[in-house]
């Protein structure tokens, strides 16, 4: 896609620190890393969200996202695998991502929520509301 920042890291048009690249999936330092180290990962076709990306292409991703997770782990005790789709979740760049963080106790990253509650039986509904939604 033309005007994908992402594209353009793919076709090397912008210069991005890439770490490892295959057929299907890049992977390259987010310019902007909640802990040094912090990695994108991509497939090289455009795609927006999780909701747009066949499931093929997703599974090469996520195999992607292991073997970087894996690489990581040799220097950094912890992980975070973050992927957002949608402004509502904060996603930036439309061209599907999974960040990949390495954690330490201390990092002074969060990367978390506020935990909530459900009502009497509210959780019941709420789960029958997925339940019906889900295509076999
Ligand atoms: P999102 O908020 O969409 O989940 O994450 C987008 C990420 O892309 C952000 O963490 C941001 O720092 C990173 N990013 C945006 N533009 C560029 C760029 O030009 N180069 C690199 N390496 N990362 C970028
Ligand atoms: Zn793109």
């Amino acid at each position: 896609m033309s005007d994908c920042i992402f594209c353009k890291i793919i076709s090397k048009e912008i210069p991005s620190e890439i770490i490892y690249e295959d057929e299907n999936t890049l992977v390259f330092l987010d310019i902007n890393p909640a802990t040094k180290g912090h990695c994108l990962v991509i497939p090289k076709e455009h795609y927006e969200t999780i909701l747009d990306v066949p499931e093929d292409v997703l599974c090469k991703v996520i195999k992607t996202v292991k073997k970087i997770s894996s690489a990581l782990s040799k220097t950094n005790p912890g992980m975070s695998v973050v992927q957002s789709n949608g402004r509502a979740a904060h996603q930036e760049v439309d061209h599907i991502h999974f960040h990949v963080i390495p954690r330490s106790e201390n990092d002074g990253q969060l990367l978390t929520w506020k935990a909530g509650s459900y009502a009497e039986n509210e959780s019941k509904s709420i789960a029958n509301e997925i339940r019906s939604s889900i295509t076999p």
